[in-house]
Formats: C-alpha cells, structure tokens, sequence
C-alpha cells in the first residue's frame, strides 16, 4: 500500500483534495479498512491548504451572510459554487434568489451598456 506523502504533493495539494474526497467515497462504499488514513490526509491536506499563502488565495468569503470564517470549494457538504460566476456560498445561504455575485455583474453590465451608450454621443 502506498504511503501518501502530503508534503511531496505540496503545490499540487489543493487541486488534490477533491481527488481524496472522490476517494474517500469509494472506499466507503467497499470496505472501511483505508478510510482512517484517507481522512487523516485530507484533513492534513486542509490544514496546509489554510496555512499556505498561496493555497490561501483560494479561499472564498460567502457574500451572502458576510462571515468573516473564509470557505473553500472542497467544502463539499458545506458549500455550494454557483456554476455561473463561480463564487462560493455556503449552502445553509443559498437562497431561491440567486447568487448575488452574478446580480452584481449583471447590473455593473447594463451600468457599463449605459455608459457606453453615452460615449457615443460625444
Ligand atoms: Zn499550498
Ligand atoms: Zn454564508
Ligand atoms: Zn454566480
């Protein structure tokens, strides 16, 4: 059995996460035997995801309830990424209302239609 060094995949250690998680699922359907040491990775995997700097700039804040603690997108159970923008909520957040961030760029869109309007008339 492979060991998993976390450390060796470093750089490559956040696009890695879901990988584990996919993994971590298998393994639970077929048997429990690996998932001690999958879990252990991945919460190993997380912890440097939020202390590198550059893994950090990842992170997302859920523009919907303004919570200061940041979330990522391999929060599977927690988040939700709205397919459009690709902003990141969390799912207790989500509202039938739609994902604020793409209100947002939608309405700077016609401000920008506008103004481009009057540009011609000079
Ligand atoms: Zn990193
Ligand atoms: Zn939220
Ligand atoms: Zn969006």
């Amino acid at each position: 059995m492979p060991v998993l060094d976390i450390d060796e995949v470093n750089s490559a250690l956040y696009n890695y996460i879901p990988k584990l998680q996919q993994c971590r699922n298998l393994v639970d359907l077929h048997s429990g035997l690996l998932l001690p040491q999958l879990t252990k990775a991945i919460r190993k995997a997380i912890k440097h995801v939020k202390k590198c700097p550059l893994c950090c700039q990842k992170r997302f804040v859920c523009e919907i309830c303004q919570s200061p603690s940041v979330i990522y997108p391999f929060q599977l159970d927690e988040t939700f990424q709205c397919k459009d923008c690709k902003a990141l909520y969390h799912k207790r957040c989500r509202r039938s209302a739609g994902c604020p961030k793409c209100k947002r760029l939608e309405k700077r869109k016609h401000l920008f239609d506008d103004s481009s309007l009057v540009g011609t008339h000079t």
